[in-house]
């Protein structure tokens, strides 16, 4: 056996001629860095997400910097987000010059929990960054409303969650920004790096074209009214997107089938499959479980030819460069344990039910030896 945590190639396989003569336009076309096709998946990717404006940037990070930047968050300000993501979920606060604040997540969803924001909030605060992790929404609702209270922005990071929806609303039509990564392994992956930020807001809107670019004047090319960036998204990989987005509900869906596949195959097993909010999609970025003796089960797992990964193994507040915050041990509890106990199992379109049934066969022999 050998199982790969995913496998692009066989995706690639299926969308190669799609993929090679739109890559062939834009040779052909000599439109390399914001033309047509970049346009296009802007506008594209806002309608997807049921918001107005797209902007295509570098990759995911710089869709959060950007938007921070844009929303005049900087040095002395207070930025609220989850200590269980990515790095750059809260580097980018950091980035600006603003502070990271870290608020506890919900034990079930993994999201952050809205009743540890509100502890979090002082006069500095600025802003709330939800992640939506693993691809399932964070709590809307109570985070937009804790933010109308105290007259916060609050920008999604969606670079996971591309698709997933709360209350039958996409994700990425909430918060006053949004981003997405389009790195290759997210649900909406290039072939290299990209990034896109969605809104409402067009001046915000406005901003961010301008801030991608050096920070142009709008009128004329080379007069600038900000100091800005050189993080545009690549006209080829917006090609490759725009087919591949033709796709991405069908692979979600072929996602959400593998996940089901798994929680009732673990259903009585000492594993603890995702929590899936009844009023939200998940869209299963990763298929995050968390196990008893974790890093013997990725032992035994690899031993067979199963690949699996851990996200995440330090939360935010206690890594090396943020040891000056003094968060100790013990102060956001939840986010501490799961680091402990979380791993992903194998979950892609691609991926077979048979091979599902097989990782879970393995999952038990290993608590049954
Ligand atoms: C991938 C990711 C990012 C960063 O995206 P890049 O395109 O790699 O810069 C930010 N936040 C989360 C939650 C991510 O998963």
């Amino acid at each position: 056996m050998n199982i790969p945590l995913l496998d692009l190639k066989a995706q690639y396989a299926k969308i190669r001629e799609e993929v090679r003569r739109a890559v062939d336009e834009v040779l052909d076309g000599g439109r390399y860095i914001l033309g047509p096709e970049v346009k296009k998946l802007e506008e594209e990717v806002a309608t997807f997400s049921q918001a107005k404006y797209g902007i295509g940037v570098g990759n995911g990070t710089d869709a959060l910097v950007l938007t921070l930047d844009a929303l005049g968050i900087g040095p002395g300000d207070e930025v609220i987000t989850s200590p269980f993501t990515f790095f750059a979920s809260a580097e980018c606060i950091s980035r600006v010059g603003a502070t990271p604040v870290f608020a506890d997540v919900d034990p079930k969803t993994y999201n952050l929990d809205p009743a540890k924001v509100r502890e979090k909030i002082t006069d500095r605060t600025k802003a709330i960054i939800p992640v939506h992790i693993f691809g399932q929404p964070a709590d809307m609702d109570e985070i937009m409303e804790i933010a109308r209270e105290h007259d916060l922005y609050v920008i999604e990071d969606a670079c996971q969650a591309i698709g997933s929806e709360y209350k039958g609303r996409r994700v990425g039509s909430f918060g006053h920004a949004a981003c997405y990564s389009f790195f290759p392994t997210k649900n909406l992956g290039g072939y290299g790096d990209g990034g896109m930020i969605v809104t409402n807001d067009e001046s915000l809107d406005r901003k961010l074209r301008s801030l991608r670019v050096h920070g142009k004047s709008e009128k004329s090319k080379y007069y600038n009214n900000a100091i800005g960036y050189n993080s545009r998204l690549d006209e080829l990989q917006a090609a490759i997107l725009r087919v591949k987005l033709r796709y991405l509900n069908e692979w979600n869906e072929a996602r959400r089938q593998k996940a089901a596949l798994y929680d009732e195959l673990l259903k009585d097993t000492p594993v603890v499959t995702p929590f899936a909010a009844e009023d939200r999609k998940h869209i299963y970025h990763l298929y995050i479980i968390q196990a008893e003796n974790r890093d013997g089960l990725i032992q035994y797992l690899k031993e067979k030819g199963i690949a699996t990964g851990v996200y995440y193994p330090v939360p935010l507040h206690h890594q090396e460069v943020y040891k000056d915050l003094e968060y100790g041990k013990g102060s956001l509890p939840v986010a501490e344990e799961l680091c402990t106990r979380t791993m992903a199992l194998p979950c892609y379109p691609e991926l077979s039910d048979e091979n599902v049934r097989m990782i879970a066969d393995a999952v038990k022999s290993f608590y049954n030896s």
